[in-house]
């Protein structure tokens, strides 16, 4: 059984990911509206990926008898202006869903919930990869973005994600 601490830490977790999905989903809003139709598609993508994020802490709370909660998804007010804004935001939201997901492993780890820490792992991986694909995507556009030929190419490149 899962403490009520660790319950409440993924509960919030679950709705910390579809609001992921939804600042995603703005950002997918932000490039298609600028004409950047492979920006939009990765971040369309992502935002997929952050509803899969949250069905699996559902799974797990669901796995452990615990009906889950669906609260008010907050609306996404990061208010890109700039190309480059939401991956400068994407980068900084990203390190704190890893300071989020740290905090409920943390939490376990005090617990001796073991269960609940080997759940979390494949999350404490995927925030490392998340954190660095924000990186790269950010590093990118540093690189590429400032020409109209280079953006071009870096949408391009966007729109193959896999
Ligand atoms: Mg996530």
């Amino acid at each position: 059984m899962l403490s009520e601490k660790i319950t409440d830490l993924i509960q919030n977790q679950v709705n910390k990911e579809y609001y992921s999905a939804y600042l995603y989903l703005d950002f997918s809003g932000f490039y298609a509206d600028k004409g950047l139709d492979g920006f939009a598609a990765w971040y369309k993508k992502q935002a997929d990926e952050e509803v899969e994020h949250a069905e699996k802490f559902v799974k797990y709370l669901e796995d452990n008898g615990v009906r889950p909660v669906y609260e008010t998804i907050a609306k996404p007010e990061m208010n890109p202006v700039e190309l480059k804004d939401p991956l400068v935001f994407s980068l900084d939201h990203e390190k704190y869903v890893t300071s989020l997901i740290n905090a409920i492993y943390e939490e376990a780890f005090n617990e001796k919930d073991y269960r609940t820490q080997q759940f979390l792992s494949w999350f404490i991986d995927e925030q490392g990869e998340e954190e660095k694909n924000a990186e790269d995507n950010l590093k990118k556009f540093e690189l590429f973005g400032s020409d109209p030929k280079g953006l071009y190419e870096l949408n391009s490149a966007f729109a193959n994600r896999e």
